[in-house]
């Protein structure tokens, strides 16, 4: 075949294919530069006389289900007259410094979506490390900037992404999803480096943020977005709930004798997911709890009705509402749960502010899989800088 019918293929702008060397381990293409083309800086566009040609050589696709596919080529050295210093020209279709195609990194990064990096050996004989730099750069080169325009509310959270020892803050645009911003820490100031990104504007059309309540960030809301409203997250305050109906039964479990501490025994889970998560011997379990320990039954009953808050659309009803549970959790006497219930009065405004921006935490929640699953594939974190990229990708393909 003449070298020119591999042209289609192997298109590298300003060379042309000189020949084409088949093998059974491989295939090389030899390029040569296009003299019909006048040599200009890639940076200003200027035209250049040429200094010297370096031969180097980089990896592209595999072809034919196997054999390894090389492209040879000139790098031509010039000198820019305008810039006033030499210049490299090559195919742009090649990376830089990664002797690779940026086809043969894309393709890597693609398949890093599905299959771990370890596993790429076997695919396309590109190493773990070097799947690992192709990802990130690809990844780098290819994502959009946040878009910082026009957003209306955001999701604030901490991230444990090193067994408890590492946090990150992350920022979601609470409308579409998008992972806005990613910072080692989950401190005050994680969250104003993110406010030092945005202009003005951008902060005014802000109005409102969806926080853990026991973090550190609406102290930096309160200052950097004065005039958006704090909403706190619910899946944070049904879990602070569930931490006080497991401090009841651990009471209840501690006093109990005989027969009572084994039905005890056991339940916390069945206490704490939603009734409709549970298996038919959990419900048959839990139910027999619930007969015969009242403390727990009325916790269990006070719980359900707490999530019920969250079903009003008018702010001044929930708080209504809010407020008649509170008084039931006084009556109860139930100790664990009249000290969550001082919380919820305190925090009332920012629980009830729900209803006007109807946002929650739960986008963020669904990262934590994600997490788990791209420092699997990449056999541990690698950097915070990937995890970000890989996340940032994640949050914008799903929208
Ligand atoms: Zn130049």
């Amino acid at each position: 075949m003449k070298p020119k019918n591999f042209q289609a293929v192997y298109p590298f702008k300003g060379y042309v294919i000189e020949s084409v060397n088949c093998q059974s381990i491989g295939i090389q293409i030899n390029l040569r530069w296009d003299q019909r083309r006048t040599l200009r800086c890639p940076d200003c566009g200027k035209k250049m006389a040429k200094n010297r040609e370096t031969d180097l050589i980089a990896f592209d696709l595999p072809c034919g289900g196997g054999p390894v596919v090389l492209v040879r080529y000139p790098a031509i050295q010039g000198c820019c007259s305008s810039c006033k210093r030499y210049k490299t020209v090559r195919p742009e279709e090649i990376h830089p410094t990664r002797k690779a195609t940026w086809r043969l990194m894309r393709y890597v990064s693609l398949l890093a979506r599905y299959v771990p990096l370890d596993a790429m050996v076997s695919f396309l004989e590109v190493p773990a490390s070097t799947a690992w730099r192709y990802d990130k750069d690809v990844l780098e080169a290819d994502l959009p900037e946040p878009d910082l325009d026009g957003i209306e509310a955001i999701l604030v959270d901490e991230k444990s992404v090193r067994r408890g020892h590492k946090y990150v803050t992350l920022v979601l645009n609470a409308k579409t999803g998008e992972l806005l911003h990613m910072i080692e820490s989950k401190k005050k100031g994680s969250l104003e480096a993110f406010f030092v990104k945005l202009t003005d504007e951008q902060k005014a059309s802000i109005k409102a943020v969806c926080i853990d309540r026991n973090g550190a960030y609406a102290a930096a809301v309160e200052e950097g977005l004065p005039h958006a409203e704090i909403v706190y997250d619910k899946f944070h305050l049904m879990n602070s709930l569930g931490k006080a109906i497991d401090e009841v039964r651990k009471e209840e479990y501690r006093d109990a004798t005989g027969e009572m501490k084994n039905v005890i025994k056991g339940q916390r889970f069945n206490l704490l997911r939603h009734p409709e998560n549970l298996r038919p011997s959990g419900q048959l379990a839990l139910r027999g709890l619930l007969e015969i320990n009242e403390k727990i039954n009325i916790a269990y009953l006070l719980k359900d009705q707490f999530r019920l808050v969250w079903n009003y659309r008018k702010r001044g009803w929930a708080r209504r509402y809010l407020l008649q549970w509170i008084s039931w959790v006084r009556e109860s006497g139930v100790e664990p749960l009249i000290r969550f219930a001082k919380g919820v009065e305190r925090d009332i405004e920012r629980i009830v502010s729900w209803c006007d921006h109807r946002i929650t935490n739960g986008r963020i929640e669904s990262f934590n899989s994600t997490v788990s699953r791209i420092i699997f594939k990449a056999r541990g974190i690698r950097s915070l800088d990937y995890l970000y990229l890989k996340l940032r990708q994640e949050s914008i393909l799903r929208t």
